[in-house]
């Protein structure tokens, strides 16, 4: 068992604003919301030493996937073998210095920040020491963790190499592996990071007004949407974190509906515009998103087109309906129930980076090939535009406010 106690009072819930008054709870168990059923709060077992051991292998697993062969590739004997870095800084050296430098900070700079912050956590918490960095370590967490897309660029490393099966032969190397170690560990770490949890073990239980189960804004309180504390409405700033309070996002609908017009206006040059250019024997052939799903479609490799299709083209389209509709429902609400809504939110929110795919797909050939007029590939420049959707859309989902839907339940 733990040693940490969990005794922290009442909590406000993100997506529904309701006060949550919490029972004792013991190791190993949940806390949802009563009204929209949002987990609130888990308890693994052992979660410190948990962490501490995931973080620390991701750590070590990103260094040896860092210095060994990450993928090598040959066709008609001439081949190549790429590390985990060089398959991204040729983005760099090909001047295509903004992909590159989103891929080197997606895939390695916020990933390395947030194992390094969570196991610095995890190893200040358990020796008790200097609540000041604690702090600063778990703004850290919170902050990176939506943006962190190492598995995306994973199954992007896979649909790169069944488009390029026909072409060439390509291989793992060690790094490989230790990269989907990585991701692993990662992923493990992020399912143990509990936002409330730690606010109470770094900064102690919140010191709640006098509150019931109802939601917090017809209470005059506010849930801090950064630790999750209940604090009285007239205070400007969360007593235990400190960030500044605010009952409902300020014009949450008016950014979300001008995040979604950018995003609207990106997709049409993304779809037109060719996102990958192959050189194959001194000739250059463009290709879009619609034409990598034929291409792949004709090769026979059906699901892989499917996936690429669904990602790239319905999910950012259905994104952008969806939210639109959401916003639209905080003016003019109609018979769909309001938990209805928050499951069409809480999809939208969870699938959007998986819109990614098709620029990890593209920035993996653009590494492994290039052997100049021979066979090289190089992103065309719907590329840019694509992951402008993406990130515009991922903003727009975060911008939206959920608790406005739960307001106008009541009359
Ligand atoms: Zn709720
Ligand atoms: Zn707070
Ligand atoms: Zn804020």
């Amino acid at each position: 068992m733990s040693r940490f106690k969990f005794n922290e009072y009442a909590t406000v819930c993100d997506e529904c604003d309701l006060v949550n008054i919490i029972p004792p709870m013991a190791q190993s168990e949940k806390f949802t919301c009563s009204r929209c059923h949002h987990l609130l709060i888990s308890l693994p077992t052992h979660r410190i030493e948990k962490i501490l051991a995931y973080g620390g292998s991701g750590l070590l697993m990103l260094v040896l996937s860092l210095s060994f062969p990450f993928l090598s590739f040959s066709s008609s004997g001439i081949g190549r073998t790429v590390t985990f870095w060089q398959s991204m800084s040729v983005l760099l050296t090909q001047h295509f210095t903004f992909l590159g430098a989103l891929l080197i900070f997606v895939l390695l700079v916020l990933p390395i920040c947030y194992l390094l912050s969570v196991v610095a956590l995890a190893w200040l918490i358990k020796k008790r020491k200097n609540r000041t960095v604690q702090r600063l370590l778990l703004r850290t967490i919170t902050v990176i963790q939506p943006w962190l897309m190492v598995d995306v660029f994973l199954v992007g490393v896979l649909v790169a190499l069944v488009k390029m099966q026909s072409m060439a032969d390509i291989s793992f190397g060690l790094s490989f592996w230790s990269f989907c170690g990585y991701v692993l560990c990662l992923l493990k770490s992020v399912s143990l990071v509990d936002r409330r949890w730690f606010w109470h073990q770094v900064a102690g239980a919140a010191m709640s007004p006098a509150s019931v189960a109802l939601p917090a804004r017809s209470q005059g309180l506010i849930g801090c949407h950064f630790c999750a504390a209940v604090v009285a409405q007239e205070d400007p700033h969360c007593g235990r974190c400190g960030h500044t309070t605010h009952s409902r996002r300020p014009a949450s609908a008016q950014i979300t509906i001008a995040l979604l017009v950018a995003a609207s206006l990106m997709y049409i040059p993304a779809n037109l515009l060719p996102i990958m250019k192959t050189t194959f024997l001194g000739v250059t052939e463009p290709s879009t998103i619609l034409g990598g799903v034929f291409q792949l479609w004709g090769m026979g490799s059906y699901p892989i087109a499917i996936i690429i299709l669904i990602a790239s083209v319905f999910i950012p389209v259905a994104k952008i309906l969806a939210l639109a509709w959401l916003c639209w429902q905080l003016r003019f609400s109609s018979r769909h129930s309001t938990t209805q809504k928050l499951k069409l939110y809480r999809i939208t929110e969870c699938v959007g980076r998986w819109s990614m795919i098709d620029i990890f797909v593209v920035a993996t050939l653009t590494g492994l090939v290039q052997m100049g007029g021979f066979m090289s590939v190089l992103p065309g420049a719907a590329a840019l535009s694509f992951a402008a959707v993406v990130i515009l859309t991922m903003l727009a989902a975060m911008s939206y406010d959920a608790r406005l839907l739960w307001d106008q339940e009541q009359p």
